[in-house]
């Protein structure tokens, strides 16, 4: 009886088009970020020597730059202060790299800027964390034992995970346009490298866009076929 509900119902819809535009914005990233690994900067500075760079061009001296392994693994981790970078970006003198180590640059000056969003997402971690685990079984034991509460509790807490997704898209942005903006002024790229970078950042934050979109879909489909609930 649960079962043949989730297939036959037409709420499914909404996360198909979730899945889609998740899709599109990863295979937009893949292709852009290959083609512009392939692209050699002018500057022949690799991720980690343009990511020193950018850090000491703004006074930051207390983060570590990090070679981490896997790919598209980048990120700033403002607990133990370091800038990691997956092997393709760390030895890599391509747009694509410096474009991405720059934008991980973005996070530590968001860090040591005190930026506000960087704040509010870092104390919404353990809570979406929570929410993400917790929410599903609890619509789903709800369900079972016809109990409203639970379902429409198990919704709230999904709509926190949700939350964390739509907090992260200003810190991502606001990361791309510092590295851009960096990157340019310090002179690391040039002419035409400075939009062919942004097209990889930009692609990169849409693949976040899509993310928080097909949570904000399935929170949707959740409200529209338990919303009514409490009143049967
Ligand atoms: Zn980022």
């Amino acid at each position: 009886m649960f079962y043949p509900m989730y297939y036959f119902d037409p709420t499914y819809f909404l996360i198909l088009i979730g899945v889609l535009i998740s899709m599109a914005a990863s295979a937009k990233l893949n292709a852009t970020y290959q083609r512009y690994s392939a692209v050699r900067s002018r500057c022949g500075m690799t991720g980690e020597e343009a990511a020193r760079r950018l850090l000491m061009s703004q006074g930051i001296y207390d983060v570590q730059v990090r070679r981490v392994s896997g790919r598209l693994t980048d990120h700033y981790d403002p607990r133990t202060k370091t800038v990691n970078l997956s092997d393709t970006v760390y030895g890599s003198t391509s747009i694509a790299a410096i474009g991405v180590a720059a934008h991980e640059c973005g996070h530590a000056m968001q860090d040591a800027g005190d930026y506000a969003p960087l704040r509010i997402r870092a104390a919404l971690v353990p809570v979406a964390n929570f929410g993400a685990q917790l929410s599903w079984p609890l619509i789903i034991i709800g369900i079972l034992l016809g109990g409203g509460s639970l379902v429409s509790l198990g919704i709230l807490l999904f709509s926190l995970a949700v939350l964390f997704q739509i907090v992260t898209l200003p810190v991502e942005y606001n990361a791309s346009s510092r590295a851009v903006k960096l990157l340019d002024s310090t002179g690391i790229l040039v002419g035409q490298e400075v939009g062919q970078t942004r097209s990889v950042l930009n692609a990169a934050a849409l693949t976040y866009v899509a993310a928080a979109a097909a949570s904000l879909l399935q929170l949707l489909r959740l409200v529209l076929l338990f919303g009514n609930r409490r009143r049967d």
